[in-house]
């Protein structure tokens, strides 16, 4: 690794002699897993801190993804997108069902409404969108349609951390929402993530589902599997809770900054607030045009790579570009034009919350020509 690198992400990290406080308790109390004092804390501070009623720890942001379709019995087919994370799309296939494809908008990169409509056939039975970057999606009229033709919702919030609307947490919108605590996230567990949901009863039966099936010594309700977060997990999560917000004003700091370097850059396109909406700031994509700009996207993303300066081209290729999904008929990019243009020309900018001025100079002296 060079030294003057400046990469994508850094990992929040706790206190190191905090860290060791709890680690210590843990040790004393030899009580490791399987829903101990810590992860009951961490799931409390965290219904406090979202401003959800449920919640339920995982080991990772994947396995909430897997476990909300199983707990909602969805079967059939499953219209999603494209323009995001493969494991959105993997958790699909994981429940045995077929993804379908629809495109994005380009103002938010979400879901287009418009086009869910007309990918629902009688085999549908939910939809899953991901409020990418943490830009809420157009929650209410993705309901609608799911209103419309009895479908269940499930967000993949794994970018929406804190994220609110008018006061209120983008995690209670659909039937549940799923978090990613993964070290690249504006909140990290070390590894870890969490399902939201509405009520009692269906977090007793995630529970479940996330410990194999188990609901008593003896019984087994159904095939579930092993996603149980761990307490040393839990303790590191209590104490990043902590520090998350300064972190988060941090990432805005940081976001202004790019956003006035960047204004007046011709055929640099970046995202601005949205009125109403508490950000989190995980990701600053940009997106480069490469007409206007005089430059492709890659161009300019490996002549930064060749200074050290990290981005990623998140999401690029597209999920439905890869070899296990291509060949579905919704996967063809005639039918996603506006994801596919998307996902050649966006950069994801470094962005944490220990990015300097100087790494800002850095970046920004290689972009604004
Ligand atoms: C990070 C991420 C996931 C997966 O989370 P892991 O904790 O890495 O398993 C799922 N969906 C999206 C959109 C993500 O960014």
């Amino acid at each position: 690794m060079k030294e003057n690198q400046i990469k994508v992400t850094s990992p929040l990290l706790p206190n190191l002699d905090e860290f060791n406080g709890l680690l210590k308790e843990i040790w004393d109390s030899k009580w490791i897993t399987n829903n101990g004092r810590f992860h009951q804390q961490l799931e409390q501070a965290l219904c406090a801190y979202l401003k959800v009623p449920y919640i339920s720890l995982f080991t990772n942001g994947t396995l909430p993804l897997l476990t909300a379709l199983q707990a909602l019995r969805i079967t059939g087919e499953v219209i999603t997108t494209p323009y995001s994370f493969v494991a959105t799309t993997h958790s699909i296939w994981w429940n045995g069902c077929k993804p379908v494809f629809v495109d994005i908008e380009a103002s938010t990169c979400g879901m287009d409404p418009d086009r869910i409509e007309a990918a629902i056939t009688p085999h549908t039975t939910a939809i899953m969108p991901v409020h990418c970057y943490g830009k809420p999606c157009d929650m209410e009229r993705i309901q609608a349609i799911a209103d419309k033709y009895g479908l269940k919702v499930i967000y993949d919030a794994a970018h929406a951390f804190g994220v609110e609307v008018k006061g209120k947490s983008v995690l209670e919108q659909g039937d549940m929402a799923t978090l990613s605590f993964h070290a690249t996230k504006v909140y990290n567990t070390l590894e870890g993530g969490a399902l939201v949901m509405h009520d009692a009863e269906t977090k007793k039966r995630v529970d479940y589902l996330k410990n194999f099936g188990f609901a008593g010594e003896t019984e087994v309700v159904a095939p579930g599997i092993n996603s149980k977060m761990d307490e040393v997990r839990a303790a590191y999560g209590l104490l990043n809770l902590k520090q998350v917000d300064e972190a988060i004003e941090k990432r805005h700091q940081v976001a202004i900054k790019y956003r006035e370097a960047l204004r007046n850059v011709k055929g640099i396109r970046f995202f601005d607030d949205m009125p109403g909406v508490r950000h989190n700031y995980s990701y600053f994509p940009i997106f480069v045009n490469a007409e206007e700009y005089g430059m492709t996207r890659d161009e300019l993303y490996f002549k930064m790579k060749d200074q050290g300066i990290l981005g990623r081209r998140y999401f690029y290729p597209l999920i439905s570009a890869f070899s296990s999904y291509c060949g579905l008929p919704s996967a063809a990019p005639e039918n996603l034009p506006v994801a596919t243009r998307v996902a050649n020309e966006v950069i994801c900018l470094p962005m944490h919350h220990e990015l300097s001025d100087g790494d800002l100079s850095r970046i920004l002296d290689l972009i604004v020509k």
